[in-house]
């Protein structure tokens, strides 16, 4: 686990060694441009229930029986381990194109972004630039209803309901997980070896974290 002391020391020699500006700073967190990415990063040293249900972004349009509970999700969040959650900005749970958009100018950053982000066929994105975690939940619920389909030809019972409850949540944790592989640019690799990056290491992981604490989280 990483410790506060240990990022700030770790920061401080990449700022020696012009890598990245620090922009600002406070008892809980560090604002660092990073150079060689071309963005801001925000390393949050301790996650709180508030501070981290504010960067929660659930949108209404999301049906009610697919729609996370703030509070359940926050707090399930919260039990991940805390390097997951050091430069994670925003958690995004999106219902449709104009989610996009509304996202995109959250950041003011350029409209453009929206139809690069938005892919019908992912469940999830990471938005690296901005160290966000995006979850499609109409995806994911339009995919579980395709395996429903061929469940049910085949003569098996159809399970959409439940599956997308459960992918919603696998796919929050896979991207959680992207973002600290990806964006956290002091991440120990003794630790985290970059082999833990890949597509198949991060799958495993969101999936072997549901299998053991549920899915809980409406
Ligand atoms: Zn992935």
């Amino acid at each position: 686990m990483m410790e506060k002391q240990d990022i700030i020391h770790s920061l401080n020699e990449l700022k020696s060694e012009d890598e990245i500006e620090i922009l600002s700073q406070s008892k809980n967190s560090i604002c660092l441009y990073d150079y060689q990415a071309g963005k801001e990063i925000v390393y949050t040293f301790k996650r709180s229930k508030t501070e981290l249900a504010s960067h929660v972004h659930i949108s209404r349009k999301i049906p009610k029986k697919y729609r996370p509970n703030r509070e359940k999700l926050v707090q399930y969040i919260l039990n991940l381990p805390s390097d997951m959650l050091l430069t994670l900005s925003d958690i995004w749970f999106v219902w449709g194109e104009d989610d996009y958009d509304d996202m995109v100018s959250y950041y003011d950053a350029d409209p453009a972004y929206a139809c690069d982000l938005y892919d019908e066929n992912c469940l999830g994105k990471m938005w690296f630039e901005k160290n966000a975690a995006i979850v499609d939940v109409q995806n994911i619920f339009n995919s579980a209803l395709e395996i429903e389909k061929q469940d049910i030809a085949m003569g098996f019972e159809g399970n959409a309901y439940q599956d997308t409850l459960e992918q919603i949540v696998i796919t929050a944790i896979h991207e959680i997980r992207h973002i600290m592989m990806d964006t956290n640019i002091i991440l120990p690799e003794d630790e985290y070896p970059i082999s833990l990056a890949s597509e198949f290491e991060v799958e495993e992981f969101a999936r072997e974290w549901v299998r053991e604490y549920g899915w809980n989280v409406f």
